[in-house]
């Protein structure tokens, strides 16, 4: 294509240009004769005005990509060529009148489909996905989320696809000449073609059932692969779970007479909400003890109770425009996270959402591609479906829940969804509902929604022993992001409690007595600089700032070490027990960092291995929270507070602290490892779950001794383990070592696991994020194994997604991690843009690395833009990283 055609192609859309729909669609009635090479796509729409009449028609416009246009037809006549215009992204015309009925026929080749998006192949099996932008590859239609229609699906196939589905409820099915058969699905609320989608395949039914709150029976079904079958009870458990919840936490009953699940091997994303037909990435439903972690598990009752509840939060209720994403991204991860809090321990499903935010949401807002939580403009939607618009999405809803009270947010999403039931609606509608139903006024709140960046709060306190009043003084700022140089102070609500030096918590009286007899206050910060005064506190206290992380902010407070090491042991908020420890550690290493560039001996605080000691050998309850405890704060985080980010020296300063806690502590982790072996059976319950990760975080530090002792054990727990959290701990450490099992380890378990596609997905990830120095070599000759394949997304993030990620090996002196990286960007975004976007992500920051680095990394940065007819996704974020 030529330069004006590209230009054309990269346009920037702007939220301030939104307009309303010109034309409505009522209902879509759709026939698919479904065909690997040419399927054919029927498409009856009743068309009408949304304007008044006596202003003239406007055109109607219908989105189409790479569509083959075999009929147009307004009520029932063949519509004139002259009277209609086509090309590469839409059809538009001018109707005769108001109210129209229009059919439509095309022709599309799913097998040539490798974007994943649209119909598609998959594993033989026909299936779509929509969001944001894919229906418009299936037949022309106005492909925005404003346009709500009630559709019905026939689908007809061949009989060696026995399965047929789409959304809503089966009213019709049977057979058609020359063995081909057919099903009917009525979809009976109005919905954007993006929740759309079609399901066909030889695929097996797991059943169960579901009684809603108001007593109506639900079928409940998930079809997976026939070999699969039996991995499915946790996926179905967790789906019963998550019905339940909304109904108890929301008051939210499913409205369906069926819900069904669909697993599918080529995904781009993790899972899609279609409506009553979600279609899910293999990895998110199927689950076994031999075969799947206890992250796994976890990760799969996440997902399927997120695209459960979004029955409520994005399909009844669903977003105006697509800079409404987080309408229903950050208000449905709120929504799982709540639910997970609820079915594990809250502190320590805190503790695993916060590392999300603090160790890549946080590097999103830092780099050139930041933007606000609903964005103003975009190049490509694809690229948008961020952290900033999930994760830091969520902590606004939760912010608005901690300013309301549980009760106040309730009244208020009650009222959000009996309001806007049916509607596209906005962010603005959110908070309004939480304004009107709590009598509260969240202008200034709703600069979350619009302002970009990780605003920073520095705290100074002071105490007055004579007056016994302690005094608090926050100022907030937020630094610069692309478009937004000035930002205004924000409204940010700020946990707090303060302890005695007993380790006591304290009553809380604010001076100005307006909130008192509490241990845990929300101070409701709105100045770029305030003042909060405590009386009554006979000793100076120790604060406990952001309890429960409640904003997602940066908090600037100078505490002593003795004060971390009393909130480590005292606290009773359980989050900021464990963050004191990770900044207490933080503080530590990035001073061993500076240590390793001035090229001084390094040496380890005692007193903070008595501290580690102390926490290793507490033989707390929760041992889940024990080994988080235990853990060092990640690479990418620590990164985060450097100036100039120096990979190789983190990586070294790091791995230090390890090794010599792991040395002098030798004997309390090799005690700790035998007194949490699983005394029975595998069972998935959250004490089992606490005692593997708290006894594989102390095989992980023994590991770092590379003696032969310890690399004994991991083999016998890498032969012996009956689950795969186990046998994988095991597997990692053995990896992460020039021990001569290694290779031994790696080829028994490709040996035992390599029909397992999703396993596999492991032994590549391992082998590319190891820290050896070879690694590189080991992922370039893995792309050449029978067991790669550059078309799937989970192998492409499995091994490609994982060195990137490898910070140490990624961002090697020689460049060589780099050239790599962006080879792969080039030869993926010619098969799918959106897995390719991804990936170039690794190079966005690099303005924070050191004037070599930088400059090999803007090398190939300028390597990827010269590639001829490269994708908008990866076109965006190359131009914006290089401005
Ligand atoms: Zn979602």
């Amino acid at each position: 294509m030529d330069d004006h055609r590209r230009t054309e192609l990269h346009k920037t859309v702007y939220l301030k240009d939104y307009q309303p729909p010109d034309w409505l669609v009522d209902t879509v009635d759709l026939r698919f004769d479904l065909d690997e090479k040419a399927t054919t796509v029927r498409s009856i729409l009743t068309v009408r005005s949304n304007h008044d009449t006596g202003r003239g028609m406007r055109p109607f416009v219908l989105n189409g990509r790479r569509l083959t246009l075999n009929v147009l037809k307004q009520d029932g006549r063949p519509l004139d060529k002259a009277r209609y215009r086509v090309d590469d992204e839409a059809l538009s015309f001018t109707p005769s009148s108001a109210k129209f009925v229009l059919e439509i026929e095309t022709v599309i080749d799913p097998s040539a489909n490798t974007e994943l998006t649209g119909l598609y192949l998959s594993s033989g099996n026909f299936c779509t996905q929509c969001e944001a932008e894919g229906f418009r590859r299936i037949t022309y239609y106005p492909d925005r989320p404003d346009v709500l229609a009630r559709f019905t699906t026939t689908i007809a196939a061949n009989k060696k696809y026995p399965v047929l589905l789409s959304n809503g409820n089966l009213t019709g099915s049977g057979d058609l000449v020359d063995g081909r058969h057919f099903a009917t699905w009525h979809d009976p609320f109005p919905k954007p073609a993006y929740l759309f989608a079609l399901i066909a395949g030889d695929l097996a039914r797991v059943q169960d059932r579901f009684t809603t709150m108001s007593r109506r029976p639900i079928d409940l079904n998930i079809f997976v692969q026939h070999h699969n079958r039996d991995k499915c009870t946790h996926a179905m458990e967790s789906l019963k779970q998550s019905m339940k919840w909304d109904e108890e936490a929301y008051g939210r009953e499913y409205d369906l007479d069926t819900f069904m699940i669909v697993a599918v091997d080529d995904f781009n994303m993790g899972a899609m909400e279609n409506k009553g037909l979600n279609v899910f990435n293999s990895k998110y439903v199927l689950a076994r003890p031999e075969t799947a972690t206890d992250s796994d598990y976890q990760g799969i009752m996440g997902v399927v109770a997120h695209e459960y509840f979004h029955n409520w939060s994005g399909d009844r209720v669903t977003c105006r425009d697509w800079f409404q994403l987080s309408l229903k991204e950050g208000f449905t991860v709120f929504r799982d996270q709540q639910f997970m809090e609820d079915m594990t321990s809250p502190g320590v499903q805190r503790i695993s959402d916060v590392a999300v935010l603090r160790n890549s949401q946080f590097r999103e807002d830092a780099g050139p591609m930041a933007h606000p939580v609903r964005p103003d403009s975009y190049v490509e939607i694809n690229n948008f479906y961020t952290l900033t618009v999930y994760n830091k999405g969520a902590e606004v809803i939760r912010m608005m829940r901690t300013l309301l009270g549980p009760a106040g947010f309730r009244k208020g999403t009650d009222l959000y969804f009996s309001r806007h039931d049916g509607q596209a609606v906005t962010t603005d509608d959110f908070v309004r509902a939480m304004e009107d139903a709590n009598s509260v006024d969240l202008a200034q709140f709703k600069l979350w929604y619009s302002q970009a960046g990780t605003p920073e709060l520095s705290v100074t306190r002071s105490y007055d022993a004579n007056a016994g009043t302690y005094t608090l003084t926050v100022s907030q700022s937020c630094p610069p992001t692309p478009g937004q140089p000035d930002k205004k102070p924000m409204h940010i609500p700020l946990a707090i409690g303060l302890l005695g030096k007993n380790g006591g918590e304290l009553d809380l009286k604010l001076d100005s007595g307006s909130k008192e007899g509490s241990k845990s206050l929300v101070l409701e910060l709105r100045k770029p600089q305030e003042s909060f005064t405590f009386v009554d506190i006979p000793a100076e206290p120790v604060p406990s700032l952001l309890r429960h992380f409640s904003a997602p902010v940066k908090v600037k407070l100078d505490l002593t070490d003795e004060e971390r090491l009393l909130l480590m042991a005292h606290d009773p908020d359980e989050f900021n027990r464990w963050d004191a420890g990770q900044q207490y550690a933080a503080k530590l290493i990035l001073e061993l960092v500076q240590d390793v560039q001035d090229g001084k001996p390094l040496a380890l605080d005692n007193r903070f291995i008595d501290a580690f000691r102390i926490t290793l050998e507490s033989g707390m309850k929760d041992k889940s929270f024990q080994a988080f405890a235990l853990s060092m704060p990640a690479e990418t985080y620590l990164a985060d507070f450097m100036e100039i980010i120096d990979p190789s020296a983190i990586h070294e300063a790091r791995r230090f602290v390890q090794e010599t806690l792991a040395a002098v502590l030798k004997q309390p982790l090799l005690a700790v490892y035998s007194a949490h072996q699983d005394p029975g059976p595998y069972r998935i319950d959250q004490e089992s779950i606490g005692r593997r990760s708290l006894k594989n975080m102390a095989l992980a530090y023994l590991s770092l001794l590379e003696d032969g002792d310890v690399c004994d054990l991991c083999l016998r727990q890498f032969r012996g383990g009956g689950n795969m959290t186990d046998v994988l701990a095991a597997l990692i450490n053995l990896a992460n070592n020039e021990c001569h099992e290694r290779d031994d380890a790696l080829a028994m378990f490709y040996g035992t696991w390599k029909s397992d596609p999703l396993i596999m997905d492991k032994w590549f990830a391992i082998q590319a994020a190891s820290r050896l120095s070879n690694t590189l070599g080991t992922v370039k000759k893995l792309l050449h194994h029978p067991a790669f394949n550059i078309k799937n997304p989970n192998r492409v993030r499995a091994l490609i997604g994982s060195f990137a990620s490898n910070a140490v090996r990624f961002h090697d002196p020689s460049g060589a991690g780099y050239a790599f990286i962006a080879e792969q960007v080039i030869a993926i975004d010619a098969m799918n843009p959106q897995i390719a976007a991804r990936l170039v992500s690794a190079f966005t920051l690099w303005k924070r690395y050191d004037a070599k680095r930088q400059s090999l990394m803007r090398g190939q940065l300028e390597r990827i833009l010269s590639t001829p007819s490269l994708s908008k996704d990866v076109h965006e974020i190359v131009t914006k990283s290089l401005v």
